[in-house]
């Protein structure tokens, strides 16, 4: 007889087969359940290491500002001195504002992208050179030989490094190369001809000394050369400066100071603006300092160094400070005045002078540009 299959047997196998084919759907869901756990404990593990990698990393970077995260401040001068409305026109008002909010625009957009305090001082100090308005760099005051000479200095207040150079005569930006000799060289300050060639090294722009000739400096020389006791000259032909003091959202600071120096000084002479701790300070722990008017006074004094040192020896107030350490210059019968922003983000701008130009970032982010008291 041959073999007949039974409709039940065959109904039976097909349950059978169906039931074994659902076994091994059953098998695999369950297999790929369990990779999927064992894959995210794997991803939490390994999440959890990076992370504590990560905050190993990150103890090591800059202790943020103690009022807060990410607080910015920043503020500038273009010189103190005696400074008149009544012989300013508006033109030239408005030509002076344009060019210190030009200059505290320059450096406030790099704080507030994130950008270092360093960064700022010297793109705002820059700008300023390339203004023909302030003494410095385009700018610059004469000499009694009828020369140019310029000095300036910059400082990092996270790390105390500085650099400076003094009676310059060629170069565009004396700022710019400032910074050279802090971050390029084993010095702080480089005078002169040395100061030139270090320039040519580092490939920073040089120019003909003809590109300081202004026709107003000029004649400011000129009133000063003839200059009797009963018409004394106003301060204002007489010096001037630019500066800029900057706290960034790491909680760094920095100071820069730029100028031409005195209208009819000695060839050779020079000023507070490259001395470090007379025309510029700046330290993390206390505050950043630029300075401007009677450079002797002001080196006299240590002033920028004064303001810092009252700030980290007698925990004064940097409003206090400030002013203090101006009252000491005035007493022995300096001129001029002082920026200063402290660790806080604290500004402080004090001069005992009728103006000062000066312009500054306030809390709300607003830009307050000033000239008179
Ligand atoms: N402090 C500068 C100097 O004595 C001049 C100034 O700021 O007015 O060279």
């Amino acid at each position: 007889m041959g073999k007949r299959k039974l409709p039940y047997r065959s109904a039976l196998a097909a349950a059978a087969r169906g039931l074994n084919e659902e076994l091994q759907k059953e098998r695999g869901r369950r297999c790929v359940v369990a990779s999927v756990k064992l894959i995210s404990i794997g991803s939490f593990c390994l999440a959890t290491i990076m992370s504590l990698v990560n905050s190993a990393i990150s103890a090591e970077e800059p202790v943020p500002p103690p009022s807060g995260q990410k607080k910015i401040a920043f503020a500038i001068h273009g010189g103190a001195g005696t400074i008149d409305r009544s012989t300013m026109t508006p033109e030239r008002e408005r030509a002076y504002h344009a060019g210190l909010e030009r200059a505290v625009m320059a450096g406030y957009e790099i704080l507030k992208s994130g950008g270092a305090s360093l960064d700022a001082v010297e793109a705002a100090v820059r700008v300023l050179e390339d203004d023909p308005l302030f003494n410095a760099g385009k700018g610059a005051v004469f000499t009694s030989a009828g020369t140019n000479e310029l000095d300036a200095s910059i400082m990092n207040g996270k790390t105390l490094a500085a650099g400076a150079v003094a009676g310059v005569k060629r170069i565009k930006s004396p700022i710019n190369l400032a910074r050279m000799v802090m971050e390029k060289s084993p010095h702080v300050m480089i005078a002169g001809d040395g100061a030139e060639a270090f320039a040519k090294e580092m490939g920073v722009e040089l120019v003909d000394p003809k590109y300081f000739f202004t026709e107003e400096r000029w004649q400011a020389l000129e009133k000063l050369k003839a200059e009797k006791k009963e018409t004394p000259v106003s301060d204002k032909d007489r010096h001037g400066t630019v500066g800029a003091v900057a706290l960034d959202q790491a909680g760094n600071l920095a100071a820069a100071t730029s100028t031409g120096g005195m209208t009819n000084k000695r060839v050779g002479r020079i000023g507070d603006a490259p001395v470090i701790g007379a025309g510029t300070y700046a330290d993390n722990r206390t505050c950043a300092v630029s300075a401007t008017g009677d450079g002797e006074y002001f080196i006299r004094v240590g002033v920028a160094r004064d303001v810092s040192s009252a700030l980290e020896y007698q925990n004064a107030s940097l409003g206090d400070a400030a002013q203090r350490t101006i009252d000491k210059v005035g007493q022995l019968g300096g001129t001029g005045g002082l920026i200063a922003v402290d660790k806080n983000g604290n500004i402080a701008m004090p001069f005992n002078t009728s103006g000062m130009y000066r312009a500054h970032i306030s809390p709300d982010g607003k830009t307050v540009v000033e000239i008179y008291k």
